[in-house]
């Protein structure tokens, strides 16, 4: 009887401190923090990015490759590449120049394991997709996948992280089980063109092509560099069956 009588106490004695945190919540709202700056959130900052941040932000702008979306030196509408290369995607976007505060921040989130960061980055990405009206016509979100081993390492995959938060917020089916990494690729940063064109030549394999015959497919990354990658990946997409194929990227740099 007294054990029970303590328990009651505890319960009471629990209820009343939730209750007392509760008004204190109401009456101090807790402060929330930006997630690449940690600066405490204005009240009238409703996003999880402060202004801050936001303004460092680097938008691409005109003029870009109307092909791959990457920004160009000149007036032309496409970009030298585009022009000499088969290009097997439709069209791809990248958000923001890869520099600055975007560049820390996609390090961040791959090399630092800083995965909080991905859910911004998606949400940029998926306004873009918006914007296009991109996600009334597509079919499916497939990330551009890592190595088994490169997995392993990581722990996660940063272009799965950004698809599944655009799948969300676009409403569309995120698949991580068709498109698949056969080989484990060398970084691609010091890379030539004909390096990187040659380090992803049949990197991928698709595992199973059911899901995308005659679909509209999305491919995610995070940074585009030369396209390669992309391209590969679209190439045996639609190889496979897939009727179209786009591509968004995060950040790409300045000039190709
Ligand atoms: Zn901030
Ligand atoms: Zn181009």
């Amino acid at each position: 009887m007294i054990w029970l009588k303590k328990v009651g106490i505890s319960i009471l004695v629990s209820n009343i401190s939730e209750f007392i945190n509760g008004i204190t919540d109401l009456i101090f709202p807790p402060k929330s923090v930006c997630i690449f700056c940690k600066k405490p959130l204005l009240i009238l900052e409703e996003h999880e990015v402060c202004k801050d941040c936001i303004s460092k932000l680097m938008y691409l702008h005109a003029p870009l490759c109307d092909i791959c979306g990457r920004p160009l030196a000149d007036l032309n509408n496409v970009c030298l590449e585009c022009k000499e290369e088969k290009v097997y995607f439709e069209k791809a976007v990248s958000v923001f120049y890869f520099a600055g505060l975007i560049q820390s921040i996609i390090h961040r989130l791959k090399y630092d394991g800083d995965i909080k960061v991905a859910h911004p980055i998606g949400i940029f990405m998926s306004y873009e997709i918006k914007r296009m009206g991109w996600h009334r016509d597509l079919d499916i979100i497939i990330p551009v996948p890592l190595h088994a081993e490169r997995l392993h390492q990581r722990g996660f995959n940063q272009s799965f992280l950004l698809s599944e938060i655009m799948g969300r917020e676009c409403r569309l089916d995120v698949r991580d089980n068709i498109l698949k990494r056969i080989r484990y690729t060398e970084s691609q940063i010091n890379f030539s063109k004909f390096e990187r064109i040659m380090n992803v030549k049949d990197a991928f394999y698709i595992e199973n092509n059911k899901p995308i015959i005659n679909k509209k497919i999305l491919i995610v990354d995070d940074i585009m560099t030369t396209g390669a990658t992309l391209n590969e990946c679209s190439r045996i997409l639609k190889q496979a069956g897939a009727k179209e194929v786009y591509c968004i990227t995060a950040a790409c740099p300045y000039h190709i």
